[in-house]
């Protein structure tokens, strides 16, 4: 059989059957499960809600879960909730499209009367492609550089 690149890591493998598109590392087939769960989700109802009750009820086994997750991963809790600012904008701008000029101008205007609060890090996340974010870190330049 020809070998491919795979489609996770681009290493060439030997196809076991034609429809074979990840190499059989385990990172890899991490990659397939996901994009296969994720494809589900997005097109099955019924998956979509055996996944709902089995995680309420896996949550309901482990009280406390993320509240500890949250405690021990700040960096995670922190982007998720940048994240969620986000999808909350979203959602006001797709309710009500004039609400999105107000943010905004409120935004620039915080910024510019307080540039030294613009230095930390950030999610840099795309409004419009779906692709994953992008974490930067803004550090504002020592005024003897300047
Ligand atoms: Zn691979």
């Amino acid at each position: 059989m020809d070998s491919v690149p795979c489609l996770a890591c681009s290493t060439f493998f030997v196809l076991r059957n034609k429809s074979q598109q990840f190499c059989s590392n385990s990172d890899c087939q991490r990659v397939r499960k996901r994009l296969w769960q994720k494809e589900k989700l997005a097109t099955d109802p019924d998956y979509r809600e055996e996944q709902r009750l089995a995680q309420k009820k896996w949550l309901q086994n482990n009280p406390g879960y993320w509240k500890n997750y949250r405690r021990e991963h700040p960096e995670q809790a922190a982007r998720n909730r940048s994240l969620q600012k986000i999808r909350n904008m979203k959602k006001r701008i797709r309710a009500c499209p004039e609400s999105n000029k107000t943010v905004v101008i409120a935004k620039m205007d915080a910024r510019k009367s307080r540039p030294d609060r613009l230095s930390g890090q950030y999610w840099l996340v795309p409004m419009v492609a779906k692709m994953d974010a992008v974490k930067i870190f803004i550090a504002s330049i020592p005024s003897s550089y300047r």
